[in-house]
This record gives structure tokens, sequence and C-alpha cells, in this order.
């Protein structure tokens, strides 16, 4: 970000503009949105701000702006539609200490003003750093017709009421109180009985909250998918945004983070390959202590969370102190690899089962029923297969399984760096160790990438190179 987005306080205060011909006009339309005093300078100004001018809108001078008109100015726009006389003024008004905006002019200003979605004193604004105009305009449309004219009207009540909500206590309680408001409770009344009914429906409202048993807490063990925030569940979205507690693996990653509600507090747990950088018991330890404290705490494990998570001994740990738990499945690892080679786990008259499997756990190598993985046409999921990789490799080969057998390996499967490498079982271990594949990977036994896949793949490897 360039251009950090904050909301400037202009009650009161003096926004100057220097300009009197379109421009100006189409700018001065969108500060009458505030409560700013507005002076222009123009010569010769167009009728209009003559009219704003006596409807008391704005201070007009019929002249050009000269040093120190700009005194104590909160924001200055250079309206001139003259890049010299705009030049001129923005010097004058930045030595007078303003913050200046050159109109269609990115490079010399010092802040740009953002399309806006004005439902006071709820405001959206929206920029794209100058990258984008028309994707902005979008964007507002888009907004503009999805936010109901009304919720401005609830936000303007409900601040002068905000004091009174302190009564419930502090986190899930007042947050539900609110969203039952602007959900529900504020949107009946302003329906039924305008604006006058909504103090009574809050007061109610707080009523009935304030009855209510304090709450009782929740773990939710929630899969984040392998990795792609698009193919998160809307289930996990909205845990995710009801969350009090995160507390996520090292395989979930920022952008999914990012989904997480502003105010939860976010715990990284990060396990990684052989065993737990934080130890299971501590990781019980932090689920019973914030869900015992009445909070929703989100437990958010890479793919999905019933598979090679651990999740038994968490909710075990759930169980034993009869805290509340459910379980949002997830897309686990396998199905983002085989889709990216275009290939089905199960196929009619190849593979009528599949097998999941880990190459290791914490306790080193797993053995497998190696005979029956070795039959021709077998197809296994492999998670966690590149340390044991020529382990895995030995154990087929001795139980008379076909060198040839194809095996493709994706790593990051669903992430920007995916790759997909292709091997077979007589090279597993070398072709793993050749391409130093070092990020999360799963090895799909017994299928091949598809040619079509393969070469979408190298297209997306050229164009992000
Ligand atoms: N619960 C997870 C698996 C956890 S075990 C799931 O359902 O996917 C961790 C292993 O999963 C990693 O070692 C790797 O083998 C695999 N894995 C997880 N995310 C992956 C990804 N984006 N791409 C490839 N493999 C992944």
């Amino acid at each position: 970000m360039d251009y950090f987005p904050i909301f400037l306080a202009v009650a009161g205060r003096r926004i100057i503009l220097s300009g009197g011909g379109d421009a100006a006009i189409a700018k001065l339309r969108l500060l009458f949105k505030t409560t700013a005093h507005i002076t222009v300078f123009a010569k010769d100004p167009l009728p209009e701000i003559l009219h704003w001018e006596k409807s008391g809108k704005l201070a007009s001078v019929a002249r050009k702006l000269e040093t120190g008109d700009a005194l104590c100015a909160a924001l200055f726009y250079a309206a001139n539609e003259d890049a010299q006389e705009d030049r001129r003024v923005a010097k004058l008004a930045h030595e007078a200490g303003a913050l200046v905006n050159i109109v269609d002019n990115l490079q010399d200003s010092q802040f740009i003003t953002p399309a806006i979605v004005d439902r006071d004193p709820v405001t959206v604004a929206i920029g794209t750093e100058g990258a984008a105009p028309v994707l902005a305009r979008a964007l507002k449309a888009d907004l503009e017709h999805r936010l109901p004219a009304q919720i401005g009207v609830l936000a303007r009540i409900a601040k002068s009421f905000r004091k009174n909500v302190n009564a419930l206590p502090m986190g899930r309680a007042r947050r539900s109180f609110w969203s039952e408001f602007y959900f529900n409770t504020g949107p009946r009344a302003l329906d039924e009985s305008g604006e006058a009914g909504i103090d009574s429906a809050l007061s109610n409202l707080l009523a009935t909250h304030l009855k209510k048993a304090t709450p009782t807490g929740h773990v939710i063990f929630v899969g984040a998918g392998p990795g792609d925030p698009e193919l998160l569940t809307l289930k996990a979205c909205k845990a995710l945004d009801r969350a009090d507690v995160v507390l996520y693996d090292r395989l979930v990653g920022d952008p999914i983070l990012e989904l997480a509600r502003r105010e939860a507090l976010l715990i990284d747990v990060g396990k990684t390959g052989f065993g737990a950088s934080t130890p299971q018991q501590e990781i019980n330890a932090l689920l019973l202590k914030h869900s015992q404290n009445g909070q929703i705490v989100v437990r958010l494990k890479g793919g999905d969370a019933t598979i090679f998570g651990r999740l038994d001994e968490e909710i075990d740990a759930c169980e034993a102190a009869e805290i509340d738990w459910s379980i949002v499945p997830g897309i686990t690892a396998a199905s983002a690899a085989v889709a990216a080679i275009g290939q089905s786990l199960t196929r009619r008259q190849r593979n009528a089962s599949v097998k999941f499997l880990t190459g290791h756990d914490m306790h080193g190598f797993h053995e497998q029923e190696w005979q029956a993985l070795a039959q021709p046409n077998t197809v296994a999921a492999i998670y966690m297969g590149k340390k044991s990789a020529r382990f895995i490799q030995g154990r087929l080969l001795m139980h008379g399984a076909d060198p040839k057998t194809p095996i493709s390996i994706v790593e990051y499967a669903s992430r920007p760096h995916q790759r997909i490498i292709e091997a077979c079982l007589d090279n597993l271990a070398e072709t793993l160790r050749a391409q130093s594949v070092s990020g999360p990977a799963l090895t799909l036994f017994g299928l091949p990438a598809r040619k079509a896949a393969l070469q979408i793949e190298n297209h997306h490897a050229k164009v992000s190179a």
C-alpha cells in the first residue's frame, strides 16, 4: 500500500479550493458532504458557485489564491484546469501547511480522494492508488446497490445509544446485541414506526439481552483447505467471522487469516514436519483456556481437519472439559492435488478404492499394507511423503510394485507457487531431491498428470516467471 486510507476529522475546519470551472464544481459537490468550512478562490467562477455562496454552502473569493490564503486549512484542492496555475497554488497551499490535492495529477498530490459510498455516518471509501478508476467506480456502483439506505439512519441513532450497551459484558455479548439490532430489530422498527421507533427498539432489545445468561464457549474445528482462500467453505468463512480466538497451523497462510474477524486473537500453534513446534498438550490447554472464558475458538487446520490433523486428541480434551465443539469440513490436499493434475481419484475399471496414507508420524516412518499397495492400478494419496519417499519406494518395490508406476507430486497445491512434478516409482526419491521440493507436497501414487494439466501448469509457470 503506497497510500494508507484514513478518515480525516474536518468538522469546522477549512477546506480551500482554487478554481471556478467544471472540475471545481465536481469536487465541491463531494465536499458538501462534509461539515467543513469551504472557501473557493476563483476570479471568474461559474454561476453555480455564486449560487452556492448565496445559499451559505461555501464562501467565495473573486480572485486568484495568494500567499496566506490557505493558512490553517485541513485540505486544499487545486482545480484550475490549468497545470501552471495548479502548480503555483499548490505550492502556496503546501507552504501554508495544508494537505494538497491537484485534480487529475496523482504524481504531485499528497492525497487521493476516494470513490465514496455515503451512508453517513457509515462511509465506504474505495481507492485503487490511481491504478484502476474504472474498477473503483464499478465497486462503488455495486456497493450502492447492496447497502440499504437505512443503515446510515440506524448507525446514527445507534451511536448515541452505544454507552448504554456497556452494561453487557465486552466481546461476544455486545457483538450479538449489535448484530441483532442492525440485521433484525433495527430494520424492522424502521419499517414499522420510522425513525421514532428505533430508540424504544434499542431499549427493549437491550433489556432482553441483559436477561440472557452469560454466553458459553465453543470450539469449532475448521478445515482451512489447501491454501487458496477461495477453497474455504462458506461455513468456514462464517466461523472465522465469528471467532474470538483463532488457533492456526503452519499450513494456514495469511490470505486465509485475513478473513478472521479483525479483533480476533490469532495464535500460531504451527506444527512442522516431524512433531510439533507447539506441543499438543499446550494446544489442548489453549483450546480449553479460551473456550472456558465463554469465547468462540476456531481451531483452524490445513486441508480437512479430520485428515492427519490429530483432531481426536483435541476433541477428547474438549469432551473431558465439557466444552461444546463442532467440525466444519474442508477440502483436503489430495482433492486439490488431483484437481491440479486433471485426474479423478477413483475411476471405473481402474481403482474402486483410494488410500490416504501418511509417510510418517511423530514416531517415524509408517508401515503400511505394502502387499496391497503394490498391486497394479492402486491409487494412493500420500501426505507428508517427502522425507519418507525412499522408504516408501523401497517397501513398494520389495513387495513387487511395478517400478514404472506413474507418480505425480503436487507441491503447494492450489497456491500461487503450485508445481506438478512427474515421477515414477523407481525414481521417486531422486526426483524429489533433484527438484528441491521444499513446500508442502502431496504424492499421488498411481496417477500420472494429464497432458492438458501439465500444459496449463507450464503456462502459469512462464507467466509468473
Ligand atoms: N489435514 C490436511 C493434511 C495435514 S498433514 C489435509 O487435509 O490436507 C500435512 C501434509 O498435507 C503436508 O505434509 C502435505 O503432504 C499435505 N498438504 C497440505 N497442504 C498441501 C498443499 N497445499 N499442497 C500439497 N500438499 C499439501
